[in-house]
């Protein structure tokens, strides 16, 4: 292993993109990647950075947070990101890429680089004691193998399957709708509670029932167990199923009538600043379109902005807090890094970025240079601030994978009513705060 600076397991979205940024630097690079000799329940192809689902990389919109993203992606250099553009299909405001070009484009750039060296083999061990820097990204569907030692080493810390409830903007739900209030008065104002009447609940189980779902992979059959149902499995058992679940109304009187109704979603504040709010046990397979439109149709989700979508897949991610620092290495071992989707972090441009910032933190390792300290307010110093437990929203809460999304950045203080305007503002400091950070270190 000596001959190499640094060794990668997984060649995916994150693996591919540290590969490349840590060559350009000098790098001597083992890449090891298990496919074509094994592969994975979802991946298709034999290539480098393949999409296994969907084509698109999420909007192109300066103030959303994955065009956020994306421009931080761009100003760090990140190979896929820059290839995604060269590989774009018209998607309207999204950044949709022709699959086949993109990762047929990542493969060539990957398999013909001078410091990288590809090795296909399946890693089974994860090298606790390593002294040459090694990269885990190896993804949402680690091998069985490897994932077995992995728990071997890290217990608990190791889930195979997410559930995830959905996330709003605070100030896209109509307050006038519901009331603050902690079940039997408990939790003082951290839950917003929409109280719903029997006609609505009827209206909201058909809903739910009739809107179309995201499809099971068979590899995914096994994540069904309680406490991570989707509210739709929930429901299919019987209509008030769920009014004894997470919709439960007891000792949620409504605090002006006295009088309890009959069933209540509850929200729960995910930040301090209450900025953004978690719908509790809402973890759910319908599509996004279905979520958007379900849960639009109750009054106080009108306008409802999602910063978080709800699913439940499998998933093989470290519950990172207990076990990373800020820099995507081990507590336990520096020389020992992970990124990707095996970090909770969630998504396509995620996973790309975690790969591009724990290649930036290994090249100042072995050049015995400082860990970069990415700022607070911008979108990889929130994902470093999430991976390691010290982000609102990850922070002595039971770890789930997340996308980025603008909950996560600094509130914009000022009153101002235009909320494109608000996200605009919002969007271009994180920015001009990465730009300034990107500056500095490159000095
Ligand atoms: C079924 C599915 C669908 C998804 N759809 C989307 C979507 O539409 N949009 C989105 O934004 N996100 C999606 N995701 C989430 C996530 O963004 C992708 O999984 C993304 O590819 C993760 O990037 P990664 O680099 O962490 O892992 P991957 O891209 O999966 O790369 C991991 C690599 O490691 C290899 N590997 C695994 N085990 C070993 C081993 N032991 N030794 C060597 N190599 C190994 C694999 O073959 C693979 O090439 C999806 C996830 C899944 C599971």
């Amino acid at each position: 292993m000596a001959e190499y600076d640094v060794i990668i397991a997984g060649g995916g979205l994150a693996g591919s993109e540290a590969a490349y940024q840590l060559a350009e630097k000098g790098l001597k690079v083992n890449l090891i990647e298990m496919r074509p000799q094994k592969s994975t329940p979802a991946h298709e192809t034999n290539n480098f950075g393949e999409l296994v689902c969907s084509n698109s990389l999420k909007s192109l919109d300066k103030s959303s947070a994955s065009g956020l993203l994306k421009k931080e992606l761009m100003l760090y250099g990140s190979l896929l990101i820059k290839t995604a553009y060269e590989c774009s299909v018209p998607a309207g405001g999204a950044l949709a890429v022709d699959r086949v070009l993109f990762s047929n484009k990542i493969t060539d750039i990957i398999t013909n680089h001078k410091n990288i060296t590809v090795t296909c083999d399946e890693i089974k061990e994860l090298p606790i004691n390593t002294k040459t820097p090694f990269l885990l990204s190896t993804g949402p569907l680690t091998s069985d193998v490897l994932a077995e030692d992995i728990k071997k080493h890290l217990g608990d810390a190791l889930y195979f399957a997410d559930a995830i409830s959905p996330i709003i903007d605070a100030e896209s739900i109509d307050m006038e709708k519901g009331y603050f209030l902690g079940r039997y008065g408990k939790g003082g104002d951290d839950y917003f509670n929409v109280p719903l009447t029997e006609e609505e609940y009827n209206t909201f189980y058909n809903d739910i029932i009739n809107a179309p779902k995201t499809a099971f992979h068979d590899f995914e059959k096994m994540v069904y167990f309680e406490g991570c149902m989707p509210i739709e499995a929930m429901a299919e058992r019987g209509k008030d199923t769920l009014t004894f679940g997470p919709m439960k109304p007891v000792g949620l009187e409504d605090p002006v009538t006295n009088k309890r109704p009959f069933a209540v979603i509850q929200l729960r504040k995910e930040n301090k600043e209450g900025t953004a709010f978690n719908m509790v046990g809402f973890q759910t397979k319908m599509t996004i379109p279905a979520q958007i439109e379900v849960f639009k149709k109750i009054p106080a989700f009108k306008n409802a902005e999602f910063l978080r979508y709800g699913s439940v897949h499998r998933n093989t991610y470290i519950v990172s807090p207990a076990h990373l620092t800020r820099y995507f290495n081990f507590k336990s071992n520096k020389y020992l890094f992970t990124a990707g989707q095996i970090t909770g972090l969630e998504g396509y441009n995620e996973s790309i970025a975690g790969g591009l910032i724990a290649a930036l933190q290994i090249e100042r390792l072995v050049n015995n240079k400082p860990f970069l300290e990415f700022p607070k307010n911008t979108a990889f110093g929130c994902l470093s601030d999430y991976i390691a437990g010290i982000s609102d929203f990850s922070s002595g809460k039971k770890y789930v994978p997340s996308n980025f999304h603008l909950g996560m950045l600094l509130p914009v203080r000022e009153k101002i009513k235009d909320k494109k305007l608000k996200k605009q503002m919002q969007t271009e400091k994180a920015f001009k705060e990465a730009e300034d950070y990107f500056n500095q270190i490159n000095m």
